[in-house]
């Protein structure tokens, strides 16, 4: 059989290792469409960082297909309004795409193949976005993993997943189909120009993603083990934002890293930390599938009553890097600035929130899904609950981040705080972290006036902790 097939390319950016375009290009002709359907997702719009992202991956993956000779058609509005004009103006019978997982998706998929049925099209859904389909791995119970340790165990126990698979030959469907500009979507941000110098940080696009897994893993995991909590020292991929976007498979990874542990045995150890890393990813896919509502709701019902505030001054001081805490100052900062944080930060400036500030972790969630440039609605939600405890397999409530010794043990000679934070540049280490123990001279000398140029802590770390942890007490006579 040789029929038009289309091609609907969804959170899966790229030509290598795409079973269901290998599919599309073994029936015949493709056309390669991406539709842009703001609603889809329903009130998890795309946020702003990822728009970035998103413009910069659709401009690549259009410049390679152009290289077969093959448009990306472009379109915008209703998918299955799309997909069925699209499917009539070149008579297609088929169209492919790769699964999604997020709440929405499983009604979207079925109501999309009963629609298309009507026409005589059939929809094809392959996997290609995780390492481990989330219905393939399960407690001796037969339930969904709630631990992390056990389900990646359960994984690792598994077969090996296949080999990546190459780019299919791709040809092109004789019918022209009308398409949309890229620019005429207005993803890139203009006035301002907020992500300004990112083509210098990111290389969005299926080249980009493998650049920084070769060099990741020729130069860096070697040193991953210790490396990966300094934010400072580069020592992680940095390819969160490529596999958000599906520039880079996970089974890619998974078996470049396998194979870079043959040359590199001494850097097997630290490869497979970093593979339990991609594992962590796979299980908040798991935990949203089989828990949709993680994003918007507590996973641990108890936290629906924990007496969060309100306090709008405290949320836009943590927003705009100016809490008077410079390891969470430097964190927030780095986020607005590069569309990215290092995990280790993360993890500090969402317990100083959610604990020292006793914010909802939505509040926090919700800024991320909108700076990040790897916004993700499962390790988004996953990592937001983790920390504020209410999470599967979360940290638990009362292991609260002190912001001074976090900084301290994680950036002791202070280079990422003095590169985010750049009016303490001149503060000796020891006061670097706290500099409201500084004395006036030190701070005088190094051009730091607390309440001027720097914050003063908008909490105090003691009565802070004690304020959380009496919040979190009330928690405990809840018999839900
Ligand atoms: C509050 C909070 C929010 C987060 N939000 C997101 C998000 O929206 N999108 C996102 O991709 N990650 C999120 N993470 C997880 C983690 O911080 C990032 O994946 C990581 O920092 C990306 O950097 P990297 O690629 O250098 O990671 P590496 O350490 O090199 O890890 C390799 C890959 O494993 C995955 N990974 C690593 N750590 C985690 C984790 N804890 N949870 C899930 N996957 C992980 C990522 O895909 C990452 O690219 C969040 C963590 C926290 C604490």
């Amino acid at each position: 059989m040789s029929d038009i097939a289309i091609y609907w390319f969804r959170d899966d950016l790229r030509l290598n290792d795409l079973a269901g375009l290998t599919a599309a290009a073994e029936r015949g002709p493709v056309v390669a469409l991406y539709i842009w359907d703001e609603k889809v997702s329903e009130e998890w719009r795309i946020g702003s960082a990822s728009r970035w992202w998103l413009h910069k991956s659709l401009a690549a993956l259009e410049a390679a297909l152009t290289e077969q000779g093959i448009p990306l058609t472009l379109r915008s509005g209703n998918t299955a309004t799309v997909l069925e004009e699209v499917c009539r103006s070149v008579n297609a019978k088929a169209v492919y795409c790769s699964r999604q997982y997020q709440p929405w998706a499983g009604q979207l998929e079925q109501s999309l193949r009963d629609s298309l049925s009507q026409h005589d099209v059939e929809l094809k859904r392959y996997p290609g976005t995780l390492l481990h389909e989330p219905e393939a791995v399960a407690t001796g119970a037969g339930t969904p993993f709630k631990v992390f340790t056990p389900f990646w165990r359960a994984c690792l126990r598994r077969p090996d997943p296949q080999m990546p698979l190459a780019t299919p030959t791709l040809s092109p469907c004789p019918t022209p189909v009308q398409s949309e500009t890229l620019k005429s979507w207005n993803l890139l941000p203009t006035q301002p120009n907020w992500a300004h110098g990112w083509e210098d940080l990111w290389c969005p696009g299926e080249d980009g993603a493998h650049a920084a897994l070769e060099q990741f893993l020729a130069h860096h995991v070697i040193d991953y083990g210790d490396g990966r909590d300094i934010p400072s020292a580069r020592s992680t991929s940095r390819l969160s934002p490529y596999l958000r976007f599906g520039n880079l498979s996970p089974r890619q990874v998974w078996h470049a890293a396998q194979a870079s542990k043959v040359f590199e045995p001494e850097a097997s150890s630290a490869t497979d930390k970093f593979l339990s890393e991609i594992g962590w990813r796979e299980f908040c896919y798991h935990l949203l599938f089989h828990f949709p509502t993680m994003p918007d709701e507590a996973f641990n019902p108890k936290f629906s009553y924990f007496p969060w505030g309100t306090d709008q001054q405290r949320l836009t001081a943590w927003q705009r890097g100016q809490t008077g805490y410079p390891i969470v100052d430097a964190g927030m900062r780095e986020l607005w600035a590069t569309g990215f944080m290092h995990n280790r930060v993360r993890m500090v400036v969402a317990s100083f929130l959610t604990k020292h500030l006793l914010l909802h972790w939505r509040e926090g969630e919700s800024w991320f899904w909108d700076c990040l440039l790897d916004a993700d609605l499962a390790s988004n939600a996953c990592g937001w609950q983790w920390v504020g405890g209410s999470g599967a397999d979360a940290s638990p409530y009362f292991r609260i981040f002190n912001p001074i010794a976090q900084g301290e043990k994680f950036d002791k000679a202070g280079a990422y705080t003095r590169q985010w934070v750049p009016e303490l540049q001149s503060l000796p280490d020891k006061f670097l972290h706290k500099p409201w123990e500084a004395p006036t001279e030190v701070l005088a000398q190094a051009g730091v006036s607390l309440g001027e140029n720097y914050p003063s802590p908008i909490v105090d770390h003691k009565t802070a902790r004690e304020a959380a942890l009496g919040a979190y007490a009330t928690l405990k006579t809840l018999s839900v």
